[in-house]
């Protein structure tokens, strides 16, 4: 048998304290594995440089200069880790078999790619890798994430429990994805629909080597939000519930109070009247708020716009020029001239 043509796709995002040691890490594995005739010579490592502020690309570009194996994508701006995997991954299957995404932070560990592959010759197409226990994130990641998955869950959103972007995808897999035009990408939400042959690899999470964490509360919390109303539409139900609810009860009490007034004993309270105002009106915004957040999804796909812009793609800067030697002067000619000197 052939051995398959691996591309390890990371995305960074002003990653430049932690890649090179992700070079050494990944490109040492990578040669390990190539060596041992479980992936093809052509493998390759394509670093997706997602619009950073630092030398997140230069050290890429020169790293690709260096050492063959590695590849650069810089994405035009910053378009966040689901997009700037995607665009990793539409590159990487061009010129790959399968393909595995993998944080630039090296928190996942690397050795279990060579179980993704043993999976992937075995005939899965998609290997995912799940974290075993959660002991080096923060106690509070550890529970919002479990918070995340559990409320997930109850909304009706099949989520692979405990696994994050680190999976092995077939190049037949990622022609399928390709075909999900959605805008708002969730894609830990979109591979499991997918399906094909797939299965799970259990590792340990590390600790994020250097630099800090891409994903503040913030982020987090719109990245939660994002996945639940991408997939799922019980928010919305649940507000009508509500609605309903509300409905049946002021019934109810519009009732009584037509019998205190009948039987003369009108004590109309400000209190009360208050009290419903504010209620109402506050389950009116909520529901407002919600049905907003669905109509603005609706929104931006009704515009289909690209999910990620490419700048460079030195895959094929590499092609035409035939060696990667002469990558610079082709950047000169594309008129590229944002790169410190090579020294
Ligand atoms: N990342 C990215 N674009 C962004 C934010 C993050 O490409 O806008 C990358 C980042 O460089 C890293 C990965 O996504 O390789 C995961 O980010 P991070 O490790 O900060 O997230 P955490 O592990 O803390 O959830
Ligand atoms: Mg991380």
């Amino acid at each position: 048998m052939i051995e398959p043509k691996l591309t390890i796709v990371v995305p960074c995002y002003n990653e430049e304290e932690m890649l090179p040691e992700t070079f050494i890490c990944l490109g040492e594995f990578l040669e390990e594995l190539i060596s041992s005739k479980m992936i093809s010579e052509q493998s390759k490592l394509l670093f997706v440089d997602d619009g950073s502020k630092d030398k997140t690309w230069s050290l890429i570009y020169k790293a690709g200069l260096a050492n063959p194996l590695i590849k650069g994508l810089k994405l035009s701006k910053n378009v966040g880790h689901q997009n700037a995997l995607l665009a990793g991954l539409f590159t990487a299957k061009e010129h790959s078999d399968c393909m595995v995404s993998i944080d630039a932070d090296l928190q996942d560990d690397v050795t279990v790619i060579k179980d993704f592959v043993q999976k992937f010759t075995e005939g899965y197409e998609i290997v995912y890798g799940v974290r075993r226990e959660r002991s080096t994130d923060t106690f509070f990641k550890r529970n919002t994430a479990l918070g995340f998955y559990r409320l997930m869950k109850k909304m009706g959103v099949d989520l692979i429990y405990n696994h994050a972007d680190f999976r092995l995808m077939s190049k037949r897999a990622v022609e399928e994805l390709e075909k999900f035009e959605e805008t708002n990408f969730f894609l830990r939400g979109i591979v499991p629909l997918i399906g094909f042959q797939s299965t799970e690899v259990f590792y340990n999470r590390k600790e994020r080597f250097a630099g800090e964490t891409k994903y503040p509360l913030r982020k987090m919390l719109s990245f939660a939000l994002d996945g639940i109303t991408s997939f799922s539409v019980t928010p919305i139900r649940f507000i009508s519930l509500i609605g309903f609810l509300s409905f049946f009860i002021s019934l109810v009490f519009g009732a009584y109070f037509l019998l205190l007034k009948l039987t003369g004993n009108t004590t109309t309270g400000w209190t009360s009247l208050i009290t419903s105002i504010w209620l109402i009106g506050g389950l009116q915004l909520i529901g407002v708020g919600l049905i907003g957040e669905y109509v603005g999804k609706i929104y931006k796909e009704a515009k289909r716009r690209p999910k990620f812009i490419i700048d460079i793609n030195t895959f094929n800067l590499a092609l035409k020029s035939g060696q990667t030697l002469t990558v610079e002067k082709e950047q000169e000619q594309l008129g590229f001239t944002g790169l410190p000197k090579t020294n």
